[in-house]
């Protein structure tokens, strides 16, 4: 960045130095050019005013000598009179373009090349009272002879100006840049400011990025040691169990029951290493994620049908209720977000309880027209307020044994708020303590 600003302040400046010598060299002729009429002009009237018939031959020499032409010529170009060559020899003049205009005006100019491209000559003429014309003429100097005769003296500015520009170039870029460096330098810093306020969305965004990622690492981190810690108690019991059954101790009954022991807790691993496996494909995105119309009633009446004997285990009525709703989804991510809501409905509930699954239509009601809404409703034992916020991070938990003693993981409702995110839905929660729970997921439906 430095680099190129830099490159950029030496090339504007080195445009400008050179824009500028051209000008100046051309407004400088310019002027120049109109001095040289100017004097010719001068010259003429003089000439005029003096000698109007006869030009003395000793003047007319001297002037010749000084590098000034006079010329006379009749009112058909015939060249009457000439300083410099002898008039007989010279042809008709009436097609000089400043002869032309000072016949049909009374006085012409104009600007001829000479053989050498280095001079220029300045022509002047004045028709007089008689019809003769009077032309004054002058060698001067052309603008590229003025120019290459300034020229070393413009390559001597151009070198001083450019070493100039490229010390200011240096220095300016130094000064344009050092906020953004010692901004680079703080990114950490609190502070929002910066000297260009330009910056500052970008500054804002990197910041947050930079905490977002600060707080992903943690967040593994913090999932890694919970896996570990999580993987331990099961392994740790079926390691002890089988300790005791190697050492020849154990009754034959106590072996069942170990054996029963070690059943349960390698079942349990298996639910926690699938529950993660789960979270990690969607976490990476790899899921199956192909979508399609979906059924979500039917859905719900089969997840109920399947739950049916595990909630009778629980003393807990299951039943759909509801119409045909279509969303679009992933099939197999619908059915685990209904079966984490439904079993969670269960094994939170009391003996007796019931849930409630409802699928319905939009309404003015809970939700709008084009959508569909998914409700799972128990009379179970609620979440107290203070951690419905929290229930959907990974491994939390409001009551750690009754998680564990139902077959939890602590990662259902993450899996949930993954599916709902993937799905472009919406989830509200309701929950009283003592009295029940209701998760509702709204869906785009499907038209
Ligand atoms: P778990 O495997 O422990 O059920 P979840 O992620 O499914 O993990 O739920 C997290 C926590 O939220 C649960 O441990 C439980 O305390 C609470 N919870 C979830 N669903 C309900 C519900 N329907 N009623 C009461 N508490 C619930």
């Amino acid at each position: 960045m430095k680099k190129r600003i830099n490159k950029m302040f030496v090339v504007i400046s080195i445009l400008a130095i050179v824009l500028t010598t051209g000008l100046v060299t051309a407004v400088y002729y310019n002027l120049f050019r109109r001095q040289v009429t100017a004097d010719l002009k001068d010259y003429t009237t003089l000439v005029r005013d003096m000698y109007a018939d006869t030009i003395p031959e000793e003047w007319g020499r001297k002037l010749a000598e000084g590098g000034i032409r006079l010329t006379m010529v009749d009112s058909k170009g015939n060249v009457l009179y000439d300083n410099e060559v002898d008039s007989s020899e010279l042809e008709n003049h009436s097609d000089r373009p400043e002869i032309r205009e000072a016949l049909e005006t009374g006085e012409g100019e104009s600007v001829r090349r000479s053989s050498t491209l280095s001079i220029n000559t300045f022509y002047y003429a004045l028709r007089l009272e008689n019809g003769n014309v009077l032309r004054v003429a002058k060698d001067a100097e052309s603008i590229v002879s003025i120019f290459s005769s300034a020229f070393p003296t413009i390559l001597w500015i151009l070198a001083v100006l450019i070493l100039m520009s490229l010390g200011m170039a240096y220095f300016l870029t130094e000064k344009l840049i050092q906020p953004i460096e010692q901004l680079a330098e703080n990114m950490d810093a609190e502070c929002d400011c910066t000297d260009y306020e330009e910056l500052a969305p970008f500054v804002k965004m990197i910041r947050e990025q930079h905490q977002g990622i600060l707080q992903n690492a943690q967040m593994r981190q913090e999932f890694t040691a919970n896996v570990s810690h999580e993987l331990k108690t099961p392994l740790t019991s079926i390691s002890g169990y089988a300790e005791l059954i190697e050492t020849g101790m154990a009754s034959d009954e106590d072996v069942v029951r170990f054996a029963r022991g070690i059943h349960n807790s390698a079942n349990r691993l298996l639910t926690l290493i699938n529950d993660i496996i789960r979270l990690s494909e969607l976490d990476s995105g790899e899921a199956e994620e192909s979508f399609e119309k979906l059924n979500l009633f039917e859905l719900a009446e089969t997840c109920t049908e399947m739950l049916q004997m595990n909630a009778g285990k629980h003393d807990v009525k299951i039943t759909a209720v509801g119409e045909e709703c279509y969303i679009r989804g992933n099939k197999q991510m619908i059915e685990e977000l209904l079966y984490n809501l439904c079993d969670n409905a269960i094994r939170y509930n009391n003996a007796g309880g019931s849930v409630t699954v409802s699928v319905k239509k939009g309404s003015n009601g809970e939700c709008g027209y084009g959508q569909v809404m998914l409700s799972v409703k128990d009379t179970g034992i609620g979440i107290p307020e203070e951690h419905r916020e929290r229930i959907f991070e990974r491994f939390y938990r409001v009551d750690k044994s009754r998680s564990k003693s139902t077959g939890g993981t602590g990662l259902g409702l993450a899996i949930v708020k993954h599916i709902v995110a993937k799905h472009d839905a919406v989830m509200e929660l309701d929950s009283e303590v003592g009295k029940g729970t209701e998760i509702r997921v709204i869906f785009r439906e499907y038209t």
